[in-house]
């Protein structure tokens, strides 16, 4: 795909993709049923743009969207318990403008930070094939290029870190992983200049179950703010 020349061409070219007809099919199927809870809601159905401010200098990079989530508000983490962990967090620490994300209408804004995913469409089970993660690949390439401030990406969960990993190899700035373990807390700096923090993904079932909690994340995104210079 040739590359787009800025971030709102390039999300307006990531919600027209179709390059993966079994999640295209999943997340048109999710819109149409709907949940109950979620009757009265059009859903965004489409792939997911990423948001934040185009001058961030860290990325958050998440997994994929939940299918009543992002795939139902159409932005990252907006809609759902992921979410409504993350967003008080990103606020405290000074990235998000309000602690609260119900939808594209909420009056959210980014401050420093850019939230992106290594899939942009919902997969069911939460589970993209390894093969569309490789067909949405090349979307996080171009942003990242675009993304000229950037110096930290928080990886949020091993899919995500492994995702950062392999866009590193595709751009010839890496030739192997060897090295680079995921584990929540670790840092890394990359070839290229980019710094790497992983931490674990603000799934339900990692913060219901205290694998992750709120201060262990708070401590990840201030971590990044001090490596960032912000
Ligand atoms: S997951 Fe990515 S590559 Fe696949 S259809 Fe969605 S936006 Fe396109």
């Amino acid at each position: 795909m040739a590359d787009a020349t800025t971030l709102v061409a390039l999300n307006a070219r990531i919600v027209a993709c179709e390059l993966c007809p079994r999640l295209r099919a999943h997340c048109t199927e999710v819109a149409r049923v709907r949940r109950r809870a979620y009757a009265d809601w059009e859903y965004w159905g489409r792939p997911v743009p990423s948001f934040g401010d185009p001058k961030a200098r860290v990325m958050a990079l998440g997994l994929a969207p939940g299918a009543h989530g992002s795939n139902r508000t159409g932005r990252p983490f907006t809609g759902d318990g992921s979410g409504d962990f993350l967003y008080p967090i990103l606020h405290e620490t000074g990235f998000a403008s309000q602690p609260k994300a119900t939808s594209r209408e909420d009056g959210m804004k980014l401050n420093g930070l850019w939230i992106t995913a290594v899939a942009r469409c919902a997969p069911p089970g939460n589970k993209p094939t390894p093969a569309e993660l490789r067909s949405c690949a090349p979307w996080l390439d171009q942003e990242i290029e675009l993304l000229t401030n950037l110096r930290v990406v928080v990886c949020l969960g091993r899919i995500a870190f492994d995702g950062l990993l392999a866009h590193l190899i595709r751009t010839g700035k890496l030739k192997t992983r060897a090295g680079f373990t995921f584990a929540h807390g670790a840092e890394y700096k990359l070839p290229g200049g980019l710094m790497a923090i992983a931490s674990y993904h603000p799934s339900l079932q990692n913060t219901n179950t205290g694998k992750l909690t709120r201060a262990m994340l708070v401590k990840i995104f201030r971590r990044a703010r001090k490596l960032a210079e912000l």
